[in-house]
């Protein structure tokens, strides 16, 4: 007998799942959208300009031995910035307990050991559905699970009443995990008047908020736009916990550059907040590794390359050949290339790389298509819906057939991720969806 006979292999998880089947598909014009990795119009991924900027800057750094926290404070109190506002007091006041954590991933599993080690009794409430490995995290945290409505399939909106609903009958002073912006896998989020109604009814009850922000500008290309749900949280007086990632925002998946902060009474309250997760973190890794930290820190710190990045976040110049369509902005380009010259024009619209726009026009053009080929089916949420994923509505039998007979690879709760669509698979991808929702 071996001492491993009685392990059997992990339930495969559904997003690797995908990329393996994908991958073992011989087809030349096989597409993948599972990836949640944000790619260009050519399917492949990116280095922001920002990176490669901050990588200069940082190249000769001699901080190799392990996290200067000097430094690692940095990269906090500038996460902390884009969460709780540049010039807010939470800042000044040095009233929140923030920490530099293993990406989203990390700071997400650092706050459930945290909430089960100081609220033993307590559950958590999460959206459903949500990014399946926020069940995963919390339950190897052995924190129960509660799910909360959130999605209509009919109306392929959000289900709002419902959702109220379930805020108001659990029980007062209950964790709430929430999505400020961009929600995974639904693309559906709340209005800013629907935020005021539900951080309303969280005082009334004195609910927890905790925010995964794994995709802060993905929702509108604007960071300070995506953060209004949790400014409204903020002004309502609330208490909050936030999870931050640059894995998409920045393109910096591998280098696992995340944030947790959790918003306190007062310093006093947020130095003790932090010596416990950092303890606890302390016992899982030790401490979290520095390079893509100190590529962050160096961004978000350093105006001009700042600058940078919120450009690439959202961009003018990259729906350039679109936009050429029209007349207005043949005349506009004309006129600019007048005024900065052809070679600027053309820099300044290769260099940076619109990822919100991108997928806002690419959702576009998936709907136009489908609406061409006489698809009587409404594809309006498409474009309603925001950020990287699509919640398609296609059954788990379409989904199955999509990948079989047109070798087109996505989870089986139909979340097209809108990063796999471009101009040159975007009509194919229709007519397969056509074909098997006819
Ligand atoms: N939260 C949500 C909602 C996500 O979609 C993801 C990534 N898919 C994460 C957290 C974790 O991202 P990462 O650990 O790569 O930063």
């Amino acid at each position: 007998r071996s001492w491993w006979d009685h392990v059997t292999p992990a339930p495969k998880d559904p997003i690797n799942a995908v990329t393996e089947a994908f991958l073992a598909d011989p087809c030349p014009y096989k597409i993948n959208l599972g990836v949640g990795a944000y790619r260009d119009d050519d399917g492949k991924p990116v280095v922001l300009q920002c990176v490669r900027e901050a990588e200069g800057k940082i190249a000769a750094t001699n901080f190799l031995e392990s996290t200067c926290a000097a430094i690692s404070s940095k990269l906090v109190e500038e996460s902390a910035k884009l969460v709780y506002g540049e010039d807010s007091d939470v800042i000044k006041e040095g009233r929140f307990a923030g920490v530099q954590a293993l990406s989203g991933t990390g700071a997400c599993r650092l706050f459930a050991e945290f909430q089960r080690r100081f609220y033993p009794d307590s559950r958590i409430y999460m959206p459903d559905p949500t990014w399946s490995n926020h069940h995963n995290i919390w339950r190897d945290a052995q924190v129960p699970i509660r799910t909360f409505h959130y999605y209509h399939p009919d109306s392929k909106g959000l289900n709002f009443v419902a959702l109220m609903d379930d805020v108001k009958n659990a029980p007062n002073g209950s964790f709430f995990l929430l999505h400020p912006c961009a929600h995974n896998p639904t693309g559906v989020d709340p209005s800013d008047e629907q935020w005021q109604e539900i951080s309303s009814l969280f005082k009334v009850k004195n609910h927890f908020p905790f925010f995964d922000m794994a995709y802060q500008g993905f929702a509108s290309g604007d960071l300070e736009r995506d953060a209004r749900a949790i400014r409204i949280f903020l002004d309502d007086g609330h208490l909050i916990g936030c999870a931050q990632s640059f894995a998409k925002n920045m393109a910096l998946y591998g280098h696992r550059v995340g944030c947790l902060s959790l918003l306190c009474d007062d310093k006093i309250q947020a130095v003790a907040i932090k010596s416990q997760l950092q303890q606890i973190a302390s016992t899982i890794y030790g401490s979290p590794p520095i390079h893509g930290m100190l590529a962050v820190s160096k961004i978000l710190s350093d105006p001009d390359i700042k600058a940078i990045w919120l450009k690439e976040v959202k961009v003018y110049f990259s729906s350039f050949s679109f936009l050429f369509h029209s007349l207005f902005t043949s005349i506009f380009i004309i006129t600019c290339i007048r005024t900065i010259g052809l070679m600027h024009l053309l820099i300044i619209s290769t260099c940076y790389k619109d990822m919100a726009t991108r997928v806002q026009r690419m959702r576009a053009t998936l709907k136009e298509a489908l609406e061409k080929l006489g698809s009587p089916l409404n594809w309006q949420p498409i474009t309603n819906q925001v950020g990287m994923f699509c919640f398609s509505g296609l059954t788990p039998d379409e989904v199955d057939r999509l990948a079989k007979e047109f070798h087109v690879y996505m989870t089986y709760d139909g979340r097209i991720s809108m990063a796999g669509v471009t101009t040159k698979n975007v009509d194919y991808l229709a007519s397969a969806i056509h074909e098997v929702t006819a």
